[in-house]
């Protein structure tokens, strides 16, 4: 993000202050890479699928414990007051629930489930850019895989891959096609696949770690920058963890394609086909610009991936921008490389010091009003959002783009300079 910003520059609410990119630094070095390193007395990795590899990783992750430096970087960030205290939710009717009293929408719940956007782009991402498509499939690396993975090489199509740790540990040589090609980025979708608002502190830090290390340890070392919630179900407890102990920017959607549910006869609110599905992707690429499309579709079945690849010229018919996440976002793929072919290096990536403090929560918006995707981002471009993880804004619906923030990008205040700063944002 930094390097594409000579016209960048940051607007402190309390004092038209302008900084440039160049200063956006974080110390070299930064102490995520070192939560994975392993010692290995031949300096490098095992090879994917070889035996050394499949035993690094646990078969039951309720049995392993946290390791002690994953623990430590958390204790830290907690005692910081990085890390909110929130109870977990429990499955009520297949649906996350929070304890009585507990409002999702509330600044210090902030639930995705419910469509709770945590405002700023720093933690969490919800909209491509205007006219890009950032081009993602979760679930992978499956046997429906290998009818996507020839397809983008063919089409020399980028594209985020959110992978279960588990299906990468039970998938290496699906996996490894993926990794061939040096176009596909490859993010976290956790180990298992929870509901994250359901699970312990410790528990998170288990799924995304361990899916991090997989990836780590597979890549020559490159350690991931993004990460999506299974059902996009997070909220600032979950959205903290990821970030304050891993460095992870959380990435949801604007759009569903409801591909995971073809075939399901089960949903009450409608049954999902080929059909639908495509007239959905193709509603969507063939509308509106802005904000940009983060669509949630999935490498999960042969017919999710039909989907996309059925519709995959309207991208280019209708002038569509289609990469990656982070280059949607212009923003490196991992914490210490720029991409799966650069050195790995200490990236200025937007790592908060344990010892700063986010800024206050900021009271929920009024829910805007539900309103057309082609009227949703008007005017929006100067708009101002609050920046950290505690602000939040209510987006219509599920099919919503009402944030309208897709050309903005808010970085939190604790990111740069710490709590004495409360809103601040800066456009590209
Ligand atoms: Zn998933």
């Amino acid at each position: 993000m930094a390097r594409a910003s000579s016209a960048l520059f940051l607007l402190v609410t309390f004092g038209a202050v302008a900084v440039s990119a160049g200063n956006w630094h974080h110390p070299r070095g930064h102490p995520v890479h070192d939560l994975f390193k392993r010692q290995n007395s031949t300096g490098g990795y095992p090879v994917v699928g070889s035996a050394a590899w499949t035993a690094a990783y646990p078969s039951n992750i309720n049995t392993t414990t946290v390791p002690a430096a994953w623990m430590t970087a958390y204790t830290n960030a907690k005692n910081a007051g990085l890390i909110p205290d929130l109870a977990p939710t429990t499955m009520v009717n297949g649906n996350p629930t929070y304890a009585a009293g507990i409002d999702p929408m509330s600044a210090t719940v902030c639930s995705s489930t419910d469509q709770c956007r945590i405002n700023g782009t720093t933690t969490q991402i919800w909209d491509a850019p205007d006219g890009m498509v950032g081009v993602a499939f979760d679930d992978g690396p499956l046997p429906p895989s290998t009818i996507l993975y020839p397809f983008l090489k063919q089409n020399n199509q980028p594209a985020t891959h959110f992978f279960i740790g588990e299906n990468i540990w039970q998938n290496p040589t699906i996996f490894q096609e993926c990794l061939d090609d040096p176009l596909q980025d490859i993010a976290v979708h956790t180990w298992t696949h929870p509901y994250m608002t359901t699970q312990t502190d410790e528990q998170l830090l288990l799924e995304l770690g361990l899916t991090i290390q997989i990836i780590h340890d597979s890549t020559g070392g490159r350690v991931p920058k993004f990460w999506r919630p299974p059902y996009g179900d997070s909220d600032v407890r979950v959205v903290a963890i990821a970030y304050y102990v891993f460095n992870l920017i959380t990435v949801i959607w604007n759009q569903d394609s409801n591909d995971w549910q073809i075939g399901d006869t089960t949903d009450a609110t409608g049954v999902y086909t080929d059909a639908s599905v495509t007239a959905n992707l193709t509603n969507w690429l063939t509308g509106p610009k802005s904000p940009g499309l983060i669509i949630l579709e999935h490498e999960l079945s042969n017919d999710t991936v039909n989907c996309f690849i059925n519709t995959y010229p309207l991208h280019a018919s209708n002038g569509w921008i289609s990469k990656s996440i982070p280059d949607v976002l212009n923003q490196p793929w991992y914490l210490n490389s720029q991409n799966n072919t650069s050195p790995m290096v200490a990236l200025d990536v937007a790592a908060t010091p344990p010892s700063a403090v986010p800024a206050p929560p900021a009271p929920p918006s009024p829910s805007p009003a539900p309103a057309p995707p082609s009227t949703t981002a008007a005017g929006s471009s100067g708009a101002q959002v609050s920046a950290g993880v505690s602000g939040v804004a209510k987006s219509s619906s599920n099919n919503s783009t009402a944030n309208g923030a897709g050309s903005i990008a808010a970085i939190s205040t604790a990111t740069l300079l710490g709590a004495a700063l409360c809103s601040l944002v800066f456009w590209y």
